[in-house]
């Protein structure tokens, strides 16, 4: 609802929002935090007359909290919460017709590629994976029918840096959409839409759900006519989370800039610790100077993240010991929560990308650094770099 006192990112600042925004005083009991709305239906005066509720899967007034929320924090005057990422996603490219083109990034995130190729693919869409670092490879992989730019940055798992702005610009010379997938960089670190993208995708399972426990998607848009088309598709297709999802994810927003400045702080202590040890071979980090995106990451973040990636001597062998030699970083996929994570992701979240061009080197470690005491996560860490 537009009425809502701290949306407005003029008057009141990131950390207020987070906490504030789309969130109103229970009038019934003046309950500070937003109930769980779990009734299915709500009760009309006349036939068609109400107070913008009628059944759950059309609007629910948890999800509309968690909306206008997360719709503030982008910079967007529209969002959208769905039950996935993927169904997030998958909603948004069905405002395709079969005969469009998609480009994405050659190192897009598994779950995107998987959904363009495999499931929209046979449908009649076409694709084409490009090197969104390129600009004159962006060019060349545009076509007339080109509807859909699809870049994230910082990729996953090589952290490899989309220049927003600089895409943007190729992308509308077309009749294209730029759309950013923000799931790494959160709106804290990184708006997209405000460096030109048209459209934001989150997981919110990661760093804006941030606890491990509620798996949600997201999108954000400051074009009217496109949020109505999405609306109507959300409730069309019906891939909306529960009202308890939706609680979960407003309650990660709230501490969402404090959690980022630790991941990030953190994490930049991770990578001073791997760079001075003798058998890490590369550090993949945006906040690294000799980064090749580490300018255009400069230019369009706040900071740079909370996910470090390495590469180790003594190949996939030694990779995979050392992710199954540590205690605080537990052993697992996914990323973004306060518990630091580790994983190996040519065996585990890039598996099936195997001989593919998505490929990743197989001496890859990856981390989501949480934010334990940094202490913890250096010693841990530190013995098992001493064990390689
Ligand atoms: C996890 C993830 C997704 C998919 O989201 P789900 O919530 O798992 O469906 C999409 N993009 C990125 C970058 C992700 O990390």
């Amino acid at each position: 609802m537009a009425d809502d006192l701290f949306a407005d990112a003029e008057t009141f600042g990131f950390e207020t929002r987070a906490i504030r925004a789309g969130q109103r005083h229970d009038p019934t009991c003046g309950a500070v935090v937003t109930p769980i709305s779990l009734a299915t239906t709500f009760v009309q005066e006349e036939p068609g007359v109400h107070r913008g509720y009628e059944y759950s899967r059309t609007n629910n007034p948890t999800r509309q909290a968690l909306q206008e929320c997360l719709a503030s924090l982008e910079g967007a005057a529209h969002g959208l919460a769905f039950a996935s990422g993927m169904s997030a996603e998958d909603t948004l490219l069905r405002t395709l017709s079969p005969g469009d083109h998609i480009v994405l990034g050659n190192d897009a995130y598994g779950g995107t590629f998987r959904l363009i190729s495999a499931v929209l693919a046979p449908m009649g869409f076409a694709w084409t994976a490009t090197d969104l670092t390129d600009p004159e490879a962006l060019r060349a992989a545009m076509r007339p029918e080109t509807k859909v730019v699809w870049a994230e940055t910082p990729t996953n798992p090589l952290l490899t840096v989309v220049d927003i702005a600089a895409i943007a610009e190729i992308v509308h010379e077309g009749d294209a959409r730029l759309v950013v997938d923000n799931t790494f960089a959160t709106p804290y670190l990184q708006q997209p839409l405000s460096h030109g993208a048209d459209v934001v995708v989150h997981s919110t399972t990661k760093y804006c759900g941030g606890h491990s426990d509620v798996v949600g998607g997201f999108l954000a848009t400051n074009d009217s006519e496109l949020s109505g088309r999405l609306a109507y598709l959300q409730n069309a297709i019906g891939a909306v989370g529960s009202p308890f999802d939706n609680y979960l994810t407003l309650r990660g927003l709230k501490t969402l800039a404090v959690r980022m400045d630790r991941h990030c702080e953190n994490a930049r202590a991770v990578v001073d610790l791997l760079q001075g040890h003798d058998k890490v071979t590369h550090v993949l980090y945006p906040g690294l100077s000799d980064h090749p995106g580490h300018d255009a990451a400069a230019r369009q973040m706040k900071d740079f993240g909370g996910m470090v990636s390495f590469r180790v001597a003594g190949g996939a062998n030694a990779a995979m010991r050392f992710t199954t030699t540590t205690q605080v970083f537990s052993l697992a996929e996914s990323l973004g929560a306060v518990e630091s994570l580790i994983e190996h992701p040519g065996l585990m979240t890039h598996a099936s990308a195997a001989g593919s061009e998505l490929e990743v080197p197989a001496d890859l470690v990856r981390l989501s650094v949480g934010i334990e005491s940094t202490q913890d996560i250096l010693d841990d860490l530190g013995q098992a770099l001493d064990r390689l």
